[in-house]
């Protein structure tokens, strides 16, 4: 079944989006994107989300939904790889209205301290003061790095 866009949903059209951010397009038109996070909190923050609007994982179909845990299998499989020391975690929180679903895969590395359901807040202040300078560099060396993993490869 196709689905159809949500106009003036950011999600449908990825708008501020940079290229090289992009890991994987699934060639089906009702597939998904995987990308490197838009505000990346820690290094290996990636998001996954349908191309079409849907505003729950409830939203999609049996095929999509195991087409989109193969997704995230193939994440963690290379983040573990990229990062072996650091633990991954998988989530997904809906607040708004109108909310293009998408599902965070974001790894703890060590330096991190925090522990418990409070895992979502805590953001790598080197990170942040990269995210907001120039460092586009730095990120594009571990999208390259995520886009050369023989998991993501597979994802065809
Ligand atoms: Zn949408």
């Amino acid at each position: 079944m196709e689905k159809q866009s949500k106009s003036g949903c950011k999600g449908c059209t990825l708008e501020e989006l940079e290229n090289y951010k992009i890991i994987h397009r699934d060639k089906e038109k009702s597939g998904f994107i995987l990308n490197y996070a838009m505000d990346p909190e820690v290094d290996g923050h990636l998001v996954v989300q349908p191309t079409f609007h849907a505003e729950q994982l409830s939203d999609l179909c049996e095929d999509q939904a195991e087409r989109l845990m193969r997704i995230i299998w193939a994440c963690c499989k290379t983040l573990e790889e990229l990062f072996p020391s650091s633990k991954v975690y998988v989530y997904s929180l809906n607040e708004k209205k109108d909310y293009h679903f998408h599902v965070h895969i974001k790894p703890k590395h060590e330096n991190v301290a925090v522990k418990g359901p409070c895992f979502v807040n805590w953001k790598d202040p080197e990170i942040e003061k990269m995210a907001k300078t120039s460092a586009k560099s730095h990120f594009e060396e571990i999208v390259k790095r995520i886009k050369d993993n023989k998991y993501m490869r597979r994802l065809g």
